[in-house]
């Protein structure tokens, strides 16, 4: 499923060629793949950056969407340490490979020509993906093809954000947005340092989703002011101190305002959303508060091995809500565009 326009649903490409592997690549038979709310705003064509202002995407059409792939490897060269059949997760967020960001193992912020697999190359709303090397495939035996596909990008960028939001104990944690990022997020957060875990959002729903998954507190943003969920946070953290820190999902300007005005002194806010806009926020409180303000985007291999161990003991499972047939990568697209995902919606081949 091709995007070939921009703002045009994708396009059904049939091809009988099979891509043959050149020496370092895998050819990977896909199984799922997640529908990542990236892929909206790379069909849009742009960033929103508020104030009427967009940057672009950089796509080079046409091209493949899909970043969240579990699949089986179906051609690899010998001397690699995965083997065809290996059910694998494949890492998309693939740098160029010599800047100083890829050197140093920070691919996912590659200054020079990323090669992000559904992004920038071919990805995985196909049978088929073709993974510039084989290092970029972590094993998922042991893992349900279906619950390892979204950690490529929705589960790695809920583990990175959370790594980044360095927890202690008796901390408290406000994730913004219940969606398929926060839900992972709330169940890394209880694993590992188990803090207090409050979740946001405008759906009761999933809001109730949240609490199943372990969230102590639940607030609706949408019935509730901010001001009324910024005193009850308080009121649940020792001292009325305020959250330690904040993980918006979302990225419009109320849930960034909401997250800032959350967290007490020497707090931190991690922005990941995309959806964008223009933040107003109040800038004496930075350094009377001694906050810090973050941006997040997906995270390194290294992440990726470290969450799908987590995975394979069964600390982490992403909620899947539907499995959708590849051809219908449209209508699955078209339902988290509006909002009425519970979870990752999963294309299969
Ligand atoms: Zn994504
Ligand atoms: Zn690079």
């Amino acid at each position: 499923m091709r995007l070939v326009s921009d703002g045009k649903p994708l396009e059904l490409l049939v091809s009988t060629d099979l891509p043959r592997p050149a020496k370092g690549e895998a050819l990977v038979k896909v199984d799922y793949c997640g529908v990542c709310h990236t892929d909206l705003h790379l069909i849009e064509g742009s960033y929103n950056l508020g104030n009427g202002k967009k940057i672009p995407t950089g796509l080079h059409l046409p091209v493949t969407l899909g970043h969240e792939i579990s699949g089986t490897i179906e051609d690899i060269s010998p001397d690699a340490k995965l083997r065809k059949g290996d059910r694998v997760v494949v890492y998309p967020w693939i740098g160029c490979g010599s800047c100083r960001k890829c050197v140093t193992a920070l691919e996912n912020l590659c200054e020079g020509k990323p090669r992000f697999l559904g992004v920038f190359l071919d990805g995985g709303y196909s049978d088929y993906v073709l993974v510039p090397d084989a290092r970029y495939l972590e094993s998922a035996e042991d893992i349900d093809p279906k619950q390892a596909a979204p950690l490529g990008c929705s589960g790695l960028t809920a583990f990175s954000s959370v790594r980044k939001c360095n927890l202690g104990q008796d901390d408290t944690l406000l994730i913004i947005g219940a969606g398929g990022l926060g839900t992972i997020a709330v169940q890394i957060a209880k694993k590992s340092t188990s803090p207090r875990v409050a979740v946001a959002d405008i759906d009761d729903s999933k809001l109730d989703l949240a609490k199943k998954l372990g969230a102590d507190y639940v607030f609706n943003s949408a019935k509730t002011p901010e001001r009324e969920i910024t005193a009850q946070l308080k009121a649940i953290t020792p001292n009325s101190r305020g959250v330690d820190a904040a993980i918006d999902f979302v990225g419009i300007p109320a849930t960034t305002s909401l997250g800032f005005r959350s967290i007490g002194k020497g707090g931190t806010l991690v922005v990941v959303g995309l959806t964008g806009g223009t933040a107003e926020l109040p800038l004496a409180l930075f350094p009377l508060r001694g906050v810090q303000v973050l941006g997040n985007f997906t995270g390194t291999l290294k992440d990726l091995a470290n969450l799908v161990d987590i995975a394979k003991k069964g600390l982490v499972s992403p909620v899947v809500s539907e499995v959708y047939p590849l051809e219908d990568a449209n209508a699955a697209l078209d339902k988290l565009n509006r909002g009425e995902a519970r979870g990752r919606i999963l294309l299969k081949t």
